[in-house]
């Protein structure tokens, strides 16, 4: 099999694919990482990663981005800005490019992440840009001294909740159940935020408006009680859903939720395929399990493509 394109193609450029080409290119392999987008992923739109151990300086998440990035350039890692629209396993992997082109490898990492789910109300598509968004870094200051009304329980609704507390007088953070899904600091800390009125029980059932959004219907699931209210904003943060197209039509086992189920060497069913970060199933999704996700695959690829060249 001399003549392949790379050793590892590594799939996307978020803190998991970064740190596994980091990770592969140190053990001397040929990688070639390729993403669609700048690299950073999904902590691009972060404005403070707080909780990753060690990094005490303020840092976004598009600086921490930068260095993981340069990082693995400066150990040999190769970049291509293209999409990846197929995957084939034959002796080799073949990954075929939106741009026509094919590129050979003998093992590939998947580190395409997930995207921002959609909460499936009534006016939520029709004002995508137009007051509903999904990104508080990306849109939050369009409303500034606006009214915010954010959807979510989890880590991501409670951060970017307290990012948007500071762009206005006060967010009124909504969320379907009587307790948050967020980790114990971040969900004390989003309580006491005197900036922040948190309303739990509650569930938005409609966003309305004309060319932009102007009111939301909202009803307390405890005592049924529906009522409309102005905002000026919806911003939702109602989970993830994986980006495992391209692992499915591999024939990669998925699980009901479509995340990819992989062992703890990151090995997915199919050999020399291996998946890391929040494409994963049945993780803690951190920038810190992202990163490990990534360092240990490169590692067991490693193994795998030497065994595979021999
Ligand atoms: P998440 O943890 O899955 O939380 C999603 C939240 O949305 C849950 O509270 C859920 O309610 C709610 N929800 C889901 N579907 C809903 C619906 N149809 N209607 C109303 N509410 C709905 O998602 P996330 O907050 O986006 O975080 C994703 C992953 O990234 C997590 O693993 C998280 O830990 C990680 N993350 C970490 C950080 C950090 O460490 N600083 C920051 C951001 C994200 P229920 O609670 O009732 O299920």
């Amino acid at each position: 099999m001399a003549g392949l394109d790379a050793d590892l193609i590594i799939v996307g450029a978020g803190p998991a694919g970064l740190t596994a080409a980091q990770y592969g290119a140190r053990a001397n392999l040929k990688v070639l990482v390729i993403e669609q987008m700048s690299p950073g992923g999904q902590i691009l739109v972060i404005d403070q990663l707080e909780n990753y151990p060690g990094v005490t300086e303020h840092i976004s998440g598009y600086e921490f981005s930068l260095a993981l990035y340069k990082q693995a350039q400066s150990f040999g890692a190769s970049f291509l800005t293209d999409t990846v629209t197929s995957i084939k396993k034959a002796d080799h992997f073949t990954v075929g490019l939106a741009s026509g082109k094919t590129l050979t490898s003998f093992a590939v990492i998947l580190a395409t992440g997930s995207t921002p789910s959609l909460l499936g109300v009534s006016g939520e598509k029709e004002f995508v840009g137009k007051g509903v968004s999904y990104c508080a870094t990306c849109d939050g200051s369009f409303f500034k001294n606006k009214k915010i009304l954010v959807v979510g329980g989890g880590d991501a609704a409670c951060e970017e909740a307290r990012y948007l507390s500071n762009l206005t007088e006060k967010v009124v953070l909504i969320h379907r159940r009587d307790s948050f899904r967020a980790q114990k600091t971040l969900a004390e800390r989003t309580i006491k935020n005197p900036k922040i009125e948190v309303r739990f029980n509650t569930v938005l059932k409609e966003i309305k408006g004309s060319d932009k959004v102007k009111s939301v219907v909202i009803e307390n699931n405890k005592t049924n009680e529906i009522h409309e209210e102005e905002t000026d904003a919806v911003f939702i943060f109602v989970g993830t859903t994986p980006r495992s197209s391209l692992a499915r039509a591999l024939g990669v086992e998925l699980d009901e939720g479509g995340h990819i189920i992989t062992n703890q060497k990151m090995e997915t069913n199919i050999s020399g395929f291996y998946a890391v970060g929040d494409i994963r199933a049945d993780v803690f999704r951190q920038v810190v399990t992202a990163a490990a996700d990534g360092a240990i695959a490169a590692h067991n690829a490693s193994g795998y493509i030497d065994e595979a060249k021999s």
